[in-house]
């Protein structure tokens, strides 16, 4: 079964078109990644999935729902931002259990669900401590818990490891992988890193100019690249 679906989607900020009737489909639990290089449509495809953006023209569907107009709050994703985007008077405590507060869950649920995040994510020790005093990898680490506690059905990540250096990138690699084998949920994983996309995903989305050029599996887009662009982004002799 598909658990994403974007059909023909297009969208035109002024008269510049940055998706061409693209077309995506994810399948139940599958980790894909969305790479290309800057400026060529990935964060905006994501928003669109997302519903932070409206499409242009397109459907988007998720679980079989048309959500193409729905809010984001009720597509049932969570995404993970490259600027964490935590609330900085907060203790990690609160910005795990914000969200779900609003949405009214019962206390006893709300506590069960953030110490199971936690526990996944290992931050049991910086519950009581606010953003300011955390390390970049962990502050990502709490990002990534604020949608691990919705148990929601698609993750959506934003170059979360972007502002990382090179040890906390690859830490965090294996973790975000880890998180993907325990959760085995959809994940849709943004990045311009070729060994980060070679690495995690499933099936790799090369993009250029919003349109895909290549949908495959790491070893074949890196050892039967369709075209130059593609080969020579992604680093493969072809
Ligand atoms: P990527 O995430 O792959 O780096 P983006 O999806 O952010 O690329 O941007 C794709 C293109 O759309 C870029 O050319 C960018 O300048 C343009 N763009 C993004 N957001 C806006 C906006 N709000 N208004 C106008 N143009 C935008
Ligand atoms: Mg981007």
């Amino acid at each position: 079964m598909s658990s994403v679906i974007v059909r023909d989607v297009s969208l035109n900020f002024g008269a510049v078109e940055v998706l061409k009737s693209l077309n995506l489909d994810v399948a139940e639990g599958e980790f894909i990644v969305l790479l290309g290089p800057s400026g060529c449509g990935k964060s905006t495809l994501l928003n669109c999935i997302a519903g932070l953006l409206d499409v242009s023209e397109g459907q988007i569907f998720i679980k079989g729902k048309n959500v193409t107009w729905e809010e984001p709050k009720d597509r049932g994703i969570g995404m993970v931002f490259q600027s964490y985007a935590l609330y900085p008077q907060m203790t990690v405590e609160g910005n795990l259990s914000f969200g779900l507060k609003n949405a009214g869950l019962p206390k006893d649920e709300i506590a069960k669900r953030v110490a199971r995040a936690a526990e996944i994510l290992q931050i049991q020790p910086l519950l009581q401590r606010k953003p300011a005093a955390l390390s970049g990898g962990q502050r990502q680490r709490v990002a990534i818990g604020r949608a691990l506690v919705r148990d929601v059905d698609v993750f959506l990540f934003d170059e979360p490891l972007s502002n990382l250096d090179a040890k906390l990138r690859s830490e965090l690699r294996v973790e975000i992988k880890r998180l993907h084998q325990k959760l085995a949920n959809t994940m849709i994983y943004v990045t311009h890193d070729q060994i980060e996309a070679l690495t995690l995903a499933d099936r790799i989305a090369v993009m250029k100019g919003g349109v895909i050029q290549q949908l495959d599996g790491p070893q074949a887009i890196y050892n039967r690249p369709v075209n130059r662009f593609v080969a020579g982004f992604i680093g493969s002799p072809g």
